[in-house]
């Protein structure tokens, strides 16, 4: 195929089979993946009034066509069905594929980063706006497409009062959580939620940044999975299937948004790793283990607000984890009893009477992510010594919690769950350790960008999504900066606002 530039907004190549020349869209960005940084940044790079594409793997849903059936929502809105694991198969990884990503399938529980987990990126990335008091203009700006939500105390289920009394018991402070959600009644069923919330409530990418892009000209492709990223002088290639035909797209600039693992997978598929010595390095997921407590009483866990209250007392960041006041899905319980026959279904007939609470550790030792022969995913993510004895102290600690309140039964599940995924494509200042400069390019090739979870140092011990949007906001003021264009409201949407005032 021989490609020729005829003007900055078309390239005109030869068709082989049609025998004649045939003109293709030449975007200003290219963005792949719309999770939260590709819906954030999709949003932030139109508004300028380029034309920027958006390229999906997964599938597009309308709000109300999001099924409450638990084995539907993996099936459908997750890579491998939300069945990957590491290499020891002791560690799931949970990630979307969906239009919107992981801001689908998650809880949109939204924190900014606090100066411990900062201090620590930029120890690591030598990043200098790796700093809370940088970073909080971009945090602002995010936050004011989001409608947020603080957690009261009527908003408690029995689960959250048990979490409660448990941390008043043992002295330790608790605080209530903040959630992106703008409509979501008193007597709601979120947990069905994580399949993707049906109310338009929940502030995934899909209901606040694509429609706003979409609005100011974004085109958005769906089921388009990328398989390979090439950059050149003046402009990227970006290859790929869509719905089982091959097909080519043409971008000044590419912005690589498919999180830790696509990210990675696109890079080392696309044969960087020789060019990028750190590609696949530094993976964290703040593995998760769920201990399960039985009481006489009725809890009923799975009802009302999903999630409400936080470990918020100083020690547990001291301490390196976190608990989280939580529970899941039948099918996710199911997989945590091992066992089958009688004894399970026995498990399974007190669903009602049980109360849930998860230790995530701040992983400090790497995993690494790399590929096979076939071109498959493979994560090696052992648990170091030093995370397991985080991980131990953390279900002691839960246990004594259940104790205190006078479960008749308490049990940790052995496997670790890891839904915040993040590195491979490390930021930093060192092409040797890192794969994106602080200006969000790839080392050595100033025509494609990374801001997403891929470019963690560390981890940060701390819920990542609102910090991915504010990294993506200023990714794209760097992007729009360097190409000499408007980084602030485009005139559509400054129409809009100013009718809006005037009304
Ligand atoms: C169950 C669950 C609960 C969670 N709860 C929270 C929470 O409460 N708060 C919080 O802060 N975080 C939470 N998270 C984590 C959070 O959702 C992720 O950290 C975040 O979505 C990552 O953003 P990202 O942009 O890096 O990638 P993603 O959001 O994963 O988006 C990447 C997108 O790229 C697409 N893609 C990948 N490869 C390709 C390719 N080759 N071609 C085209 N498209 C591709 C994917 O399909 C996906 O849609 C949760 C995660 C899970 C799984």
């Amino acid at each position: 195929m021989s490609v020729r530039i005829v003007a900055t907004d078309n390239v005109l190549f030869n068709d082989n089979k049609k025998k004649r020349p045939v003109m293709k869209k030449f975007y200003d960005y290219i963005i792949v993946g719309s999770g939260a940084s590709g819906g954030a940044l999709s949003y932030f790079l139109s508004r300028s009034g380029a034309k920027v594409l958006m390229l999906e793997a997964g599938k597009r849903y309308a709000a109300d066509t999001f099924s409450s059936n638990e084995m539907h929502a993996n099936s459908r809105l997750m890579w491998g069905g939300g069945t990957e694991m590491n290499t020891e198969a002791d560690q799931i990884f949970l990630r979307g594929k969906v239009v919107g990503g992981g801001t689908i399938i998650n809880q949109c529980l939204l924190d900014r980063f606090d100066d411990v987990a900062y201090n620590d990126w930029r120890t690591q990335s030598g990043v200098g706006f790796h700093d809370l008091s940088t970073m909080n203009r971009h945090y602002d700006e995010v936050e004011s497409h989001l409608s947020l939500y603080t957690m009261q105390k009527q908003d408690w289920n029995g689960n959250a009062e048990l979490y409660a009394k448990a941390f008043d018991n043992l002295g330790l402070e608790h605080s209530p959580l903040r959630r992106g959600q703008s409509n979501c009644n008193n007597d709601n069923d979120c947990i069905v939620c994580l399949g993707g919330c049906s109310r338009k409530s929940k502030q995934s990418t899909l209901e606040t940044f694509i429609p706003k892009a979409e609005k100011e000209g974004l085109t958005l492709i769906s089921e388009f999975e990328v398989a390979e990223v090439i950059h050149g002088e003046s402009f990227v290639t970006v290859q790929g299937n869509h719905k089982g035909e091959a097909t080519t797209y043409y971008g000044r600039k590419c912005i690589i948004a498919s999180g830790a693992v696509g990210t990675t997978k696109l890079l080392l598929k696309s044969q960087l790793q020789k060019k990028l010595p750190a590609l696949g390095k530094n993976f964290h997921c703040h593995p998760q283990w769920m201990t399960l407590a039985f009481f006489n009483d009725t809890v009923d866990s799975h009802k009302g607000f999903f999630q409400t209250l936080k470990s918020s007392d100083p020690r547990f960041r001291q301490w390196g984890f976190k608990l989280e006041n939580v529970f899941a899905g039948p099918i996710a319980l199911a997989l945590l009893k091992q066992g089958y026959g009688g004894d399970h279904q026995q498990f399974m007939q007190r669903l009602r009477n049980m109360a849930c609470i998860e230790v995530a550790v701040r992983d400090q030792d790497p995993g690494e992510i790399s590929l096979n022969n076939a071109g498959k995913v493979v994560i090696k993510k052992p648990l170091s010594d030093g995370d397991r004895q985080r991980a131990n102290h953390g279900n002691r600690l839960v246990n004594d919690m259940f104790n205190s309140l006078g479960a008749y039964e308490v049990m940790t599940s052995p496997m670790r769950i890891g839904l915040h995924l993040m590195g491979g494509c490390t930021i930093g200042q060192n092409a040797a350790t890192s794969v994106v400069n602080e200006g969000f390019e790839v080392h050595g090739m100033k025509n494609i960008y990374i801001a997403d979870s891929s470019t963690f140092p560390n981890a940060p011990g701390v819920n990542p999504m609102l910090t991915i949007l504010a990294l993506a906001h200023r990714a794209s003021e760097t992007i729009l900066a360097e190409a000499g264009q408007r980084t602030t409201a485009s005139r559509t949407t400054q129409k809009t606002a100013s009718k809006e005032k005037t009304s």
